[in-house]
């Protein structure tokens, strides 16, 4: 049930804080084991989508791995009771203290993103006396069809090892003794709503895997990434994503052999759409041109996605009914770009009302701050109120 149903409970609590439908959370996971395990998918959490203690522990305990791109996220997969062999590591810049934590717990594999960080990952193996398992992330350039800050796969993108870098990666493979390569990983961009961008993808997986194989690498791991989109605008019509079409695009348009794995990494389709922003109205007051603005406590530090990528959430007046006006939704910080939106349409706000911004669990409190020394939001839980 979304925040709304709790309203009541909610009014007194200090705000702002995010609101997690747990609920959602658990039948959300239910249909991605659900339609996963019809083709034997493996599904990785992206840790970095939203790190909150209990919503890790609830991934943890649906069996899912954990996708991490920092070595700060692989110790928090494992303290949080992923098994080792279940996490996967990603990111363009490792740090060798990273790399070496990581290889000390014994990860599933390194995502390795350029052929420099591949011998450097051989290098620490080697003096550690480990075999380092790697998965080499191709940059396949394919369009994501998403905005330019959350799309990853094309060619001038700072992500993976470039398509035409696959021949000197093949050849390095060879003569680098403490690296094992257990597969590819891909990953193209985020919000991604048109399976066209997966069937286009899996087309040049297939390609770029069959190379592999003809220089005699064998790979036991296809890793596809994540990416898979929510539906920002309408959040109760579509408060899970169509994951049995993503995986059955997947399972029609890959080439696998019967002994390969394939794998994903999802942060955003399975937290978005449980999480809310709840934050209160300080203040109305209207511009020289008669926009209308509602001032709330709750900003840009709190849920930077609207700020910096232009991102619709749907906001909601939990508090009242009724005929709407047009408001410019706008946050304290002390920046013109803390404006969660512009000509939203809510009943007549009021000071106290709590407003919700729906679709927020995912790269929301994730990547909140303290910028202007405003505290982090709290977070409140369905189940616990
Ligand atoms: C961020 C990220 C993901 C998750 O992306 P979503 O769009 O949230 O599903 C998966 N893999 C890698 C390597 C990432 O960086």
């Amino acid at each position: 049930m979304s925040a709304r149903q709790y309203a009541e409970s909610l009014r007194s609590l200090e705000t702002p804080f995010y609101f997690y439908d747990m609920d959602l959370l658990r039948r959300t996971l239910e249909v991605v084991l659900r339609e996963s395990s019809r083709y034997g998918f493996q599904v990785h959490y992206a840790l970095k989508a939203n790190f909150d203690d209990r919503i890790v522990s609830e991934m943890v305990q649906a069996g899912l791995g954990m996708d991490c791109v920092s070595g700060n996220e692989v110790r928090k997969a494992i303290e949080s009771g992923c098994p080792a062999s279940k996490v996967v590591y990603a990111g363009v810049g490792k740090s060798d203290k990273e790399i070496r934590y990581a290889l000390e717990q014994g990860i599933f594999a390194f995502n390795v993103e350029s052929l420099h960080e591949l011998e450097v990952i051989n290098t620490l193996a080697g003096e550690m006396g480990r075999k380092a398992p790697v998965a080499l992330r191709i940059n396949p350039n394919v369009d994501p069809r998403t905005h330019r800050y959350i799309a990853t796969g094309q060619s001038d993108s700072k992500f993976g090892i470039s398509y035409t870098e696959i021949n000197q990666a093949i050849a390095s493979l060879t003569t680098l003794s403490e690296v094992e390569i257990v597969g590819l990983h891909f990953h193209v961009g985020s919000q991604i709503l048109d399976m066209g961008v997966f069937e286009n993808l899996c087309h040049r997986v297939n390609d770029i895997k069959a190379w592999f194989e003809e220089q005699g690498i064998r790979l036991r791991h296809i890793n596809l990434g994540g990416g898979l989109g929510v539906d920002y605008y309408l959040p109760d019509q579509h408060p899970i994503s169509d994951f049995a079409a993503y995986f059955e695009t997947v399972h029609r348009s890959l080439k696998v052999d019967p002994d390969q794995t394939v794998h994903f990494e999802l942060g955003r389709s399975l937290v978005a759409q449980c999480g809310e922003l709840i934050t209160r109205v300080l203040y109305n007051k209207q511009t020289a041109t008669g926009t209308q603005i509602v001032v709330v406590d709750g900003g840009m530090n709190d849920l930077i996605r609207p700020a910096l990528y232009q991102a619709h959430h749907k906001i909601e007046n939990l508090m009242s009914s009724g005929p709407v006006e047009s408001y410019m939704v706008v946050g304290p910080i002390c920046e013109s770009a803390d404006v969660f939106d512009r000509d939203v349409d809510l009943p007549a706000t009021h000071r106290g009302d709590l407003l919700s911004v729906r679709t927020a669990g995912a790269y929301g409190m994730s990547m909140a701050s303290r910028y202007n020394l405003q505290n982090l939001p709290g977070a409140v839980y369905s189940d616990r109120l």
